[in-house]
């Protein structure tokens, strides 16, 4: 059976680029019937951050791609937070120690910073010497008496395995030169990332790995690692990274990568999937619009490409209108984004709102179907160009401009207009009936009579055109805003 895993540490809040490793693997777990796991990888206890932990698994709740199995839904192969598995992990490398393949490393960090800056002033990376891998049984024996918890190195010897990456193809990285020997137990009875993330991938169940490409270079050490300890290992597909469009780092630079930053400026779960996946490999063709089970559907691991995945954040609102349009073309859905509206409408003008009537959901709906195919976000349309539509205008005469004398004779046409046997004016119908309003009031520009009507619609003197103003609002309304600028 597949069952893969988004495994983050929780050092920081879910943003655009674990999105990303997350969808994938949920998109591969859902195309062959197969399982989604979420694991924390909170080992280096130092970095946590607060709240981080909660946020991932809300923002995967939120952008649809649940876990089936994670540390707040529980599952089979839990717990799913490594700091509880730390019994594992010891029992791993007690192992690998028994067998050979690991020893007790007794360096101080001093011993090991020194090394470090030594490397560094001859320009060297820094690599761990080995040194207590020669110490003799007798020489273990006596350290342990002063130091009862040496950390614990797993011994890197011979050729790095070659693997086959399913995107990046056949790769060998050479290991046991570079660094030296890795701490994989700590002495505080902590692992380290190789040790925790072998160990897990194998009690999990874990039968592909799909995560991002800085890992790649990794895997070598992971499948020695398997070697060791006599376990198969899980196939690979390293995804590559997901950048700027001018091919700078995404994560950290910007707050505005952050999924609650998306959730809370209202954009759609569905527009940030995908964007995501438009700008990446994976599908036969790239196209906007499509939905989850499309995405689902269309999925192809093989045609995942080592290409970074250049993101293009400016193209956002432009899949969200997009997907916000599909919603406002359900039935179910759209009852939902009543309600949202009415929330925002509440919270943006709530003291305004003398009219209670605004909230009615019938009036609501109304304005959501008239103007969805001109906003981006539902938040659009509680922004003060359309603050109108919520609260009524204070107007006198004196704001109407050179020709408020005409106020009564235009104000007593439009009204005129909408008592006539076409009330259910559409907006082609009202600019072509206020265009021959002017033309038959002499001396007066059309462009004057509708300045004039919009300060008395909106309060504003800039902003939508009056025949669209006329339309959202409703003859009703129309008609007794026009009257108040009448006494
Ligand atoms: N904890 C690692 C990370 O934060 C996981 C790497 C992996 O998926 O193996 O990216």
């Amino acid at each position: 059976a597949v069952r893969v895993r988004f495994a983050p540490s929780p050092t920081g809040f879910l943003h655009l680029g674990g999105l990303r490793t997350a969808l994938y693997n949920y998109i591969f777990a859902k195309k062959h019937q197969g399982s989604f796991i979420l694991r924390l990888e909170d080992t280096d206890q130092t970095r946590l951050v607060p709240g981080a932990a909660e946020n991932i698994e809300d923002m995967l709740e939120w952008a649809g791609v649940p876990p089936d199995e994670s540390p707040r839904r529980g599952g089979p192969a839990g717990p799913y937070l490594q700091s509880q598995r730390l019994a594992l992990y010891a029992q791993a490398a007690e192992a690998l120690l028994k067998s050979g393949a690991a020893y007790l490393c007794f360096c101080s960090p001093q011993r090991l910073e020194l090394l470090k800056k030594e490397a560094l002033r001859n320009r060297q990376t820094p690599r761990y010497d080995n040194r207590c891998r020669s110490l003799s049984q007798a020489q273990v024996a006596q350290k342990l008496a002063t130091d009862p918890k040496p950390a614990i190195r797993f011994r890197l010897d011979g050729e790095a395995p070659a693997f086959q990456d399913l995107v990046y193809g056949w790769n060998r990285h050479e290991v046991a030169s570079v660094e030296g020997d890795p701490v994989i137990l700590k002495s505080d009875g902590f692992p380290t990332y190789h040790l925790a993330s072998v160990v897990d991938d194998h009690h999990m169940g874990i039968s592909h790995v799909l995560r991002g490409s800085e890992w790649l270079v990794s895997t070598s050490k992971h499948l020695l690692l398997y070697q060791a300890l006599g376990w198969q290992p899980p196939h690979f597909a390293h995804l590559p990274l997901l950048l700027n469009k001018d091919g700078s780092k995404l994560s950290k630079r910007q707050g505005d990568i952050f999924l609650e930053h998306f959730a809370a400026t209202g954009f759609l779960p569905d527009a940030l999937l995908d964007i995501i996946t438009n700008c990446g490999s994976g599908f036969a063709e790239n196209q906007m619009g499509r939905t989850l089970p499309e995405l689902i559907a269309q999925f192809d691991l093989s045609r995942v490409t080592c290409h970074s995945a250049l993101l293009d954040l400016e193209k956002l609102p432009e899949f969200n209108r997009l997907h916000l349009r599909r919603l406002v073309g359900d039935e179910t859905q759209r009852c939902q984004l009543v309600g949202q509206l009415q929330a925002l409408v509440e919270e943006a003008f709530g003291n305004q709102l003398q009219d209670r009537e605004v909230l009615d959901p019938a009036y609501v709906e109304r304005i959501i179907l008239l103007r969805q195919g001109h906003i981006c976000r539902l938040q659009d349309l509680v922004s003060p160009a359309y603050s109108y539509l919520w609260t009524r205008p204070a107007v006198g005469r004196a704001q109407l401009g050179a020709i408020s004398e005409k106020v009564d004779i235009i104000a007593k046409r439009v009204l005129g207009l909408l008592e006539g046997p076409g009330t259910n004016l559409t907006q082609d119908v009202l600019n072509g009936e206020l265009k021959k309003l002017s033309d038959g009031l002499e001396g007066i520009k059309h462009s004057n009579v509708m300045k004039l009507l919009r300060v008395a619609l909106s309060g504003q003197q800039q902003g939508p055109p009056v025949a669209e103003m006329m339309v959202s609002l409703g003859p009703k309304e129309v008609r007794e805003r026009i009257q108040k600028v009448l006494c």
